[in-house]
């Protein structure tokens, strides 16, 4: 099974991180794919480029087995759609099943997505839950792909819907980024191979590096 964690990654930090690999062993996956999202439809767009944010996830994932990234999303024009992304992916691994793990927040908002419907043709959704978050979908069409466990979710390669609690960090990449432009140390929160290339690159409003 291959996962797939997409976010804007702006930058990447150990909420993302952390989430990452305990889904990769809960769901014992082959690889667990972050895929940057190059021109996010929904939100305003990044403060760093997409290849930056492709180099920093790059950065962040190099000595972890099983995790990797994927960059297909730079090499399309236009508003990156994950419905597209999963097509792209279906056709890379046509007889394997695909989970697709998004938040709780970005659950709440699935039906403005692109597609959504369609999601589930390519792929499995897994939401990431957290204690204390609700869930305010409550469709039928939502209810008629619950899966009863995960393993129902090998059984197929896509149209399923599975809710798993993971650990959430308190991180956020807004924080981060607010943090570095009020010159506040970001260390812990994120790789220091990271945020040597925020350093180097003056990204957020960073200082220049000390050479
Ligand atoms: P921003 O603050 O810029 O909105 P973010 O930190 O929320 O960014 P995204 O790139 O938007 O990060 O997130 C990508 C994916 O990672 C989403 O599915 C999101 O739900 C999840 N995620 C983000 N932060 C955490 C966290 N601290 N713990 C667990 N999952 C997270």
């Amino acid at each position: 099974m291959i996962g797939i964690l997409g976010g804007t990654f702006d930058p990447v930090h150990y909420g993302h991180l952390r989430v990452a690999l305990e889904v990769k062993d809960l769901f014992d996956l082959d690889e667990l794919r972050l895929i940057p999202s190059a021109t996010p439809p929904h939100r305003s767009q990044p403060a760093a480029s997409a290849p930056m944010r492709s180099d920093m996830l790059t950065l962040a994932v190099t000595h972890q087995p099983g995790l990797r990234v994927d960059v297909r999303e730079l090499a399309r024009p236009g508003a990156s759609y994950m419905v597209d992304t999963l097509q792209s992916l279906r056709q890379d691994f046509p007889d394997q099943p695909l989970l697709l793990f998004i938040g709780t927040d970005a659950f709440n908002h699935l039906t403005r997505w692109h597609r959504w419907q369609n999601l589930f043709d390519y792929a499995h959704l897994v939401v990431m839950t957290r204690p204390g978050v609700s869930i305010q979908q409550n469709d039928d069409f939502f209810n008629d792909k619950l899966a009863g466990d995960k393993q129902e979710l090998a059984q197929t390669i896509a149209g399923k819907l599975f809710f798993q609690p993971v650990t959430q960090l308190d991180i956020s990449a807004t924080a981060i980024r607010r943090m570095i432009a009020e010159k506040q140390n970001p260390g812990f929160l994120l790789p220091d191979a990271v945020i040597e290339y925020i350093k180097q690159n003056r990204l957020y409003g960073s200082e220049e590096p000390v050479t």
